[in-house]
């Protein structure tokens, strides 16, 4: 039978919450950790891994539309959703068995059952109390609605969009974010005529402007109808469709409306707010040591303010349980946080905005665009885009922005020149593959450093 006491209780077995009972395991504390539902949570089940095994079958479908510009004979057929559930569940259940050997390898108590935090060091679960030295609250986050907006039959979330067994014929997607716009490329590239529905006045719109006016042309291209800086106002089903309206009078009919306004946290019903936890607007609120108002009570993930996103997760999950074991970790710094949009083509970006950074550092800020149309391996792609880059006045590069098919895999050495505050001289002297897209970053921070290669004034 589990131990009713540990070191360490965890309430939610998602990114954050496993994260931190893996490190607080290897850190020699006692963990339980309690899950309702799937150890792994939204970003395994219902998140990060399904969507991106769509998108990546979004991907050979594209090819196999467009192998002629390569001098390939292809056509698509069709696409087999039945088969491209059958692969993308397959991966999940890769993925959450190895997660299920790593909790018993960490030797972690995982508790099945939903939990009610009911004082700083205790958590309930079925009428047991289990009691910890210290506590994680990580309950995660859940698709939100807009007011008047009621999900259901032809109304769906993510998560009903991850369960599709058909294909349908006409989408609109309400919500111009990652999310939305991820779906929106999978469903363009498997034929569905998609529009998408955004208040803000451009397409992610937390992204650097140049980053929503390259994927905007983008789309364009490729026929992904949007519509930003229009309010929606209702919808209607029936058996036939549904039919969504803007604050234009004008009417779209699908069938079916994506919902895709942000995500809330899942912090109601689990006894928070009773047991004193400080909260604003649902979200938990930590200090920069990630502790709530209450003593040995920690939150991370998407409960708390900032990127709802895993590897935020993960980290803050890392960080908590180093705290706890008294390694005194270095602080996260929110801008570190690479983020990418996984659609066709991909958007990707890691510290400061040019707005933001003039807001921080003033007019003296620099910034360089680089066209990927100088990038020999985008050209044997195909891909159009940039890479922009953000650069402090006298100081380092703190904004990278890159927008092109594949430019996700670049983020990795972009957040280390933002982590590490490197200068555009630092970059420079440093050698790039070729013919790889990673040139494109270098060539980008030899032309900050004032000696271009391939760039055409
Ligand atoms: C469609 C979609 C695509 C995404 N794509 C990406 C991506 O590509 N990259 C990325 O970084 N992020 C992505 N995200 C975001 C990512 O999934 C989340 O940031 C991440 O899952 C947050 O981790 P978490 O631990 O805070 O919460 P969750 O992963 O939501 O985990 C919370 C867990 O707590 C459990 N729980 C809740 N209440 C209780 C209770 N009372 N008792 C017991 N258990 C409870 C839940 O069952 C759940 O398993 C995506 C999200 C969505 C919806």
């Amino acid at each position: 039978m589990t131990d009713t006491s540990a070191d360490l209780v965890i309430l939610g077995g998602g990114s954050g919450g496993y994260a931190a009972a893996f490190r607080a395991a290897e850190l020699g504390l006692s963990v339980i950790l309690i899950e309702k539902d799937k150890l792994g949570g939204t970003c395994l089940h219902r998140g990060c891994i399904p969507t991106k095994a769509l998108l990546h079958a979004a991907e050979v479908a594209d090819v196999a539309r467009d192998g002629e510009q390569f001098g390939v004979k292809t056509t698509l057929e069709g696409i087999d959703i039945a088969g491209v559930n059958k692969y993308k569940e397959g991966i999940i259940a890769r993925l959450y068995k190895g997660l299920q050997g790593l909790a018993k390898s960490h030797k972690v108590n995982l508790v099945e059952g939903t939990g009610t935090f009911v004082a700083p060091n205790a958590v309930d679960v079925d009428g047991r109390r289990y009691t910890g030295k210290n506590v994680i609250l990580a309950t995660g986050s859940y698709a939100k609605s807009l007011p008047g907006l009621e999900l259901g039959g032809r109304i769906i979330t993510s998560d009903d969009a991850l369960s599709l067994d058909y294909i349908p014929e006409k989408v609109v997607v309400l919500g111009g974010g990652v999310i939305g716009v991820e779906f929106a490329s999978v469903w363009a590239s498997f034929g569905v005529d998609v529009t998408i529905v955004e208040a803000l006045p451009r397409l992610v719109p937390n992204e650097d402007e140049f980053a929503s006016k390259q994927l905007e042309r983008a789309f364009r291209r490729r026929k992904i109808a949007f519509k930003t800086g229009v309010k929606f106002t209702g919808a209607r089903q029936d058996e036939n469709g549904v039919a969504v309206s803007l604050e234009t009078g004008e009417t779209l009919e699908a069938d079916l409306l994506l919902v895709a306004v942000g995500r809330g946290p899942n912090t109601a019903g689990h006894g928070y707010e009773e047991a004193g936890v400080g909260m604003d607007r649902g979200f938990v609120l930590t200090d920069d040591r990630l502790r709530t108002n209450l003593p040995n009570v920690y939150a991370v993930g998407d409960i708390v303010p900032g990127l709802q996103l895993a590897h935020r997760g993960f980290q803050q999950g890392i960080f908590v349980a180093e705290e706890i074991a008294g390694l005194a970790p270095r602080g996260i710094d929110e801008s570190g946080i690479p983020r990418v949009t996984y659609s066709h083509p991909e958007v990707a970006s890691v510290g400061l905005t040019e707005a933001a950074a003039k807001d921080r550092y003033g007019q003296g800020v620099t910034t360089f665009t680089y066209d990927l149309g100088g990038n020999g391996k985008s050209q044997i792609l195909k891909t159009s885009g940039a890479i922009k880059l953000v650069k402090a006045p006298d100081g380092p590069v703190v904004g990278l922005h890159l927008v092109g098919d594949r430019v996700g895999e670049l983020i990795g050495e972009a957040q280390l020149i933002y982590n590490w505050e490197a200068f555009p001289e630092d970059v420079a002297p440093l050698i790039h593959a070729h013919p790889t897209q990673t040139e494109a970053l270098g060539e980008a921070h030899l032309a900050l450093a004032g000696k271009p290669l391939h760039v055409h004034s």
